[in-house]
This record gives structure tokens, sequence and C-alpha cells, in this order.
């Protein structure tokens, strides 16, 4: 485990399979409405949903089919509440992909997306050639870049990944940026955020949150009961176990999409050695496991078994990817 290899090849061949159509200059406050918009109501009434903004999302996000297709009625705060309640396999994943539609915006609502659409597309790319060869790669998967100098990572139901700028400057090439996302992929496959919400409902303050909404408007777009779950969840962070889970599956999904498996472990290395007050660091830091038992936990499972992937061509950096 302590080798580091490189493989830079997925890009290579890996993403000139995904769509690369130029995207012009547009606004990035469709972006924004496109993580955001509420889904329709039901499948013939996909009319919620910006021209505009739709077409954008293709560009941006080819093969991220609309949500259209999938909504049932559950963007009533009433139905997600009850849903939370319910057990994981009564969510189904119209359900889940709305979930994490209302969590993102969460995210969204607290740091907004990076102005640089070249960088957009590139992370995008690389999470959805990622998400592919993840055990569910139909989900209608989104990555966007928050424009936040810290270095954070976070992930919301049904496909919803996003990284902070600071963490994208952070990272020393292709292969850790490609560790990071698998693992945030690896939240959304295994539906950690899911069970982190039930966790709460179990916790009775669901409860407490129904009948608050029974009392009020049942129409609003936005649950402020999910709202305030979400906020609970991406700062205090989710089940240890999870977090390990998301190790060792992020690991070998990096790998089977092409990239050095040990990109995620370089991460954890640098995590390791951050000063406990470097400010950038501190909701990473506290939402997720120390970093060395992260790196215990991840030998003791992989051992040496991607030892042999020792091969390929030198490490690619961010910034060489771009093109600057
Ligand atoms: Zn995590």
């Amino acid at each position: 485990m302590n080798r580091r290899i490189k493989l830079a090849l997925p890009l290579a061949f890996g993403l000139s399979c995904l769509l690369a159509r130029p995207v012009a200059a547009q606004n990035l406050n469709s972006l924004f409405q496109q993580f955001t918009k509420p889904a329709p109501q039901s499948p013939s009434a996909p009319s919620g949903a910006p021209a505009a903004a739709a077409g954008l999302l293709n560009l941006l996000l080819p093969g991220a089919a609309p949500a259209a297709n999938h909504q049932g009625n559950a963007n009533s705060p009433v139905e997600l509440v009850k849903l939370l309640s319910q057990s994981l396999d009564q969510i189904d994943t119209p359900k889940e992909i709305e979930i994490g539609r209302q969590l993102a915006a969460v995210l969204l609502g607290s740091k907004p997306l990076h102005p640089d659409m070249v960088l957009q597309r590139y992370v995008n790319r690389l999470g959805r050639w990622i998400s592919l060869q993840s055990l569910r790669p139909d989900l209608p998967w989104s990555f966007g870049v928050l424009d936040d100098a810290g270095f954070n990572a976070f992930a919301a139901p049904g496909g919803y990944v996003f990284v902070t700028k600071g963490l994208i400057d952070r990272v020393a090439d292709e292969a850790e940026l490609a560790g990071i996302l698998a693992h945030e992929i690896t939240h959304v496959t295994e539906k950690h955020h899911l069970k982190a919400l039930r966790k709460t409902a179990q916790a009775g303050l669901l409860t407490q949150a129904l009948s608050s909404q029974l009392g009020s408007s049942v129409g609003a777009g936005l649950s402020a009961q999910l709202l305030s779950m979400g906020k609970d969840i991406y700062s205090k962070g989710l089940d240890q176990g999870d977090e390990y889970e998301a190790d060792r599956q992020g690991v070998a999904l990096a790998a089977r999409a092409g990239f050095d498996p040990f990109g995620l472990l370089a991460v954890l290395l640098q995590l390791r050695t951050v000063a406990s007050d470097n400010s950038a660091f501190t909701l990473t830091l506290s939402t997720h496991p120390p970093a060395q038992t992260r790196m215990d936990q991840l030998e003791a499972a992989i051992g040496r078994r991607f030892d042999g992937l020792a091969a390929g061509p030198g490490p690619v950096t961010v910034a060489q990817r771009l093109g600057r």
C-alpha cells in the first residue's frame, strides 16, 4: 500500500466515449436552476423546467437525464417526510432523486457554483465516467464545483456530487480527484445519506416536523424540514462505518474506471499532515474519521491487491488536463 502508482489512461480513452460538445459562455444561473429546480409533479408535466436551462443541462451534463421521466409526487414535503420514516426499500429511485435534488439545493444555497465553466465541464465528465463504472450507472449523475476555498466534497442521494474549488486546487493530480469523486459516488450508490436521514426520523425529530408541515402549506417546493436535516448531516457527517465503506469501494471504483487506485490514499496522506487549525480543512476533518484510521482500514481491506496495477504513464494534473 505504500507504493504510489500512476495510471493516467482513463481520460485518454474513457472520456472520449462521452459527448464533448462545446459549451458557449452560458449563464451560470441556469446551471444553478437545473440543480435546484423543483421536480415536475408527474412524468406528463415536465413544463416546470425552463427550456434554456434544460438545454444547458444537456450540454453540461450529457446523458444526465432530467428527472422528469422519473418523478412521482415525491416533491410534496409531506410525502418526503413520510418517505423518510419508511424503510429504504420503500424509497424508490424517483423519490430518492427528488430528495437528493432538495439536498443539493441546500448545498448550493450555502455555496454558489464556481464560474469557471471549463472546470465545471471537466469535473462533470470525470465524475460521469467514474459513475458509469459504479453499481448504479443509470442515475442522473451531476457533478459541480462549488466556489469555496475550503477542502470539501459532498454528495446527495440520486447522484449529486460537489467538490469545492479549494479541493481542486489542492489535489496533486487527476487520480486524487478521481479517488475523492469515487468516494462520494459510493456514498450515493450505498444510500448513506438516506440512511442518515432515516436515523433522524427514527430519533423522533420527523414526527414533530410532519405535524408542523401538515399544519402549514404543503405545496411549498423545498421542505424546511429536509433543509434542516440536510444542514445537520452536512455539518455533522455520516456514520464512520459508511465512511470506511466509501473509502474501500471508492478505491475499487477508481481502479475499475482506470485510475490509480492509490489516489485516495494520497489524499488521506495529505489530510493526515494537515494542521488542526487549518480552517480550509476544518469541515472535512470534523465530518470524517481520522485520516490515519481511514488509511489503516483501507490497508486492512485492500492489502496488496492493487499493487499489480503499477504500470502506465505518469500522473496528469488537473491543470494539464484543462490545458493550462
Ligand atoms: Zn465521505
